[in-house]
């Protein structure tokens, strides 16, 4: 948008990933015309702007992570990287008009519930306020880098830095690299960085299960195919949603089911590391699924390479010439590289959502022994305030996009209904939140992420505030059904 100053909306979205894009476009579509789109960077695309680290890509093939509404029969492969996804999600925002309502550089810091206006009161880091009716916080549920606190790292002489903020301005050549963390990043960029590499350390405190990696460029045939009989993408996108629905079987329901995958991983680490001790230090002892499952073919390969050790002794302290294990070795570093991970199960800093009564939202979901929502898109106490990928929405097995999907049409019937009833505030019922709460809790018991691993998934407390329990078709179906009662209406 132009330079000139905006002083108030009646739709305010946050955030121009999947969710704050997807989000605009439907407003739109649905002939909303005062709407807002706040961006803290110059370009949309959110996670997949954010990472670009070497080989980062998308573990959900590309026909199926990408919005219903806009197939794009151009997906050079099965799994594209972050450039394709980024600039599919820059074309959709383009070709749906979203663009020129996007403010670029516009950072929110802090947003407070004006309770005798029932408006927000959005403030950016340019300074830039803005009166809004209502927010759709589009922030990503994995943008918060962690970097742990790891003693000594401030004496570290060379460069240190986390996967999604990559320095490409230093050269990794011949250079003795330790890489902390063995996650769906590190496992993506090791394979790149370990050719060049003079030495790669790999410091893994829990073995992933990695799986293989069913990824190809798409044929020319295939694009032509997708592009001149769009029903054939539809088929294919059907394929791929069912086929990764019916794996949630052994995640929500029957772990048991998960000892075929462990089969599976075992013989794909049996394929690529001959060494007896390096095959038992990479076989994690839980069920597949716990954590999250990553798919690689490369990743064992370059594990198994001359110039890679993989160090599982622990970290003592950082010092300035590398890092000393708790076996007491000193591994000389040149660079370290967090593979560390997101603030996932604890959003949003202190400071950013205050609502009714100026609290804030740390505060309220401290008091609830971690983040929740209903549906995971209102929070009480926080009225005309929707969260996209809000807590207890993630899956394990299947596309956040379809997700998104049923969230952003939730929100839209609650708009709508907001109008038909000239309310100016919506505020879900506490009651109604701690009920779908407890019920999701109770439908967590049984899943794959309650078998007893530590995972991102769980908050300090051990309370999964990330995941939804079920299939995610049993999501989409709840989101379709809206229930005003649910709401309180001024
Ligand atoms: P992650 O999966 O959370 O992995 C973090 C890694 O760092 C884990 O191995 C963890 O060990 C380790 N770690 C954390 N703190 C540590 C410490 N103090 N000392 C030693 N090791 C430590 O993070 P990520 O790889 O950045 O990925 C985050 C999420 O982003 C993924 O799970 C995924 O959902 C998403 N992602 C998606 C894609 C995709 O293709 N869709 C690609 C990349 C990332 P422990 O296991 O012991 O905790």
């Amino acid at each position: 948008m132009g330079s000139e100053a905006l002083d108030s909306v009646e739709v305010a979205v946050v955030g121009t990933g999947f969710g704050g894009i997807g989000m605009a476009v439907q407003l739109l579509e649905a002939g909303y015309r005062d709407i807002a789109v706040f961006e803290k960077a110059d370009r949309v695309g959110g996670t997949w702007r954010e990472n670009t680290y070497p080989g980062c890509a998308c573990d959900v093939p590309s026909h199926l992570y990408s919005f219903s509404f806009a197939p794009n029969p151009n997906w050079s492969r099965m799994f594209s990287g972050w450039r394709e996804i980024r600039d599919y999600i820059e074309d959709v925002a383009r070709r749906y008009g979203v663009m020129d309502r996007i403010w670029f550089g516009h950072e929110l810091t802090a947003a407070r519930f004006d309770e005798a206006t029932s408006l927000w009161h959005l403030n950016f880091s340019n300074g830039a306020t803005v009166k809004a009716r209502y927010v759709v916080a589009g922030l990503g549920p994995l943008h918060e880098p962690v970097v742990p606190d790891l003693p000594g790292l401030k004496d570290f002489k060379g460069p240190a830095f986390h996967s999604a903020q990559w320095r490409h301005d230093v050269d990794l050549a011949g250079k003795r690299i330790a890489v902390i963390g063995t996650g769906a990043s590190a496992i993506q960029f090791v394979p790149q960085i370990a050719p060049a590499a003079g030495q790669v350390d790999l410091y893994q405190r829990t073995p992933p299960w990695v799986m293989p990696k069913p990824d190809r460029d798409v044929t020319a045939f295939e694009k032509w195919m997708f592009r001149t009989l769009p029903f054939t993408q539809r088929l294919w996108r059907y394929w791929q949603y069912w086929t990764y629905e019916m794996r949630g079987i052994g995640f929500v329901r029957r772990p048991s089911f998960m000892e075929r995958a462990r089969k599976m991983g075992v013989e794909h680490i049996a394929e690529h590391i001959g060494d007896p001790e390096l095959r038992a230090k990479v076989t994690p002892d839980y069920l597949p699924g716990c954590k999250r499952i990553l798919i690689a073919n490369d990743y064992y390969p370059a594990l198994a390479r001359d110039n890679v050790s993989l160090v599982t002794e622990g970290i003592d302290r950082i010092t300035a010439e590398g890092i000393i294990g708790k076996d007491g070795v000193l591994r000389p570093a040149d660079v370290i590289i967090f593979g560390t991970g997101f603030e996932a199960a604890e959003p949003f800093h202190r400071g950013l959502f205050a609502g009714v009564g100026g609290r804030d939202i740390k505060d309220v979901w401290a008091e609830k022994g971690g983040a929740e929502a209903y549906k995971g898109v209102a929070v009480a106490g926080f009225p005309n305030l929707f969260l996209l990928a809000g807590p207890n929405t993630g899956l394990g097995n299947n596309s956040i996009v379809f997700i998104l999907e049923a969230q952003i049409g939730y929100i839209l019937d609650c708009l709508a209904e907001a109008k038909a009833r000239r309310a100016g505030r919506i505020e879900v019922t506490d009651t109604r939140q701690t009920v779908y709460n407890a019920e999701i809790q109770e439908m967590m018991k049984r899943t794959i992420w309650m078998t007893g691993c530590n995972s991102w998934y769980l908050n300090a407390n051990g309370k999964n505030t990330t995941i939804w329990p079920g299939f995610s078709l049993q999501y989409h179906l709840r989101m379709k059904e809206f229930e005003a009662a649910d709401y309180r209406w001024s």
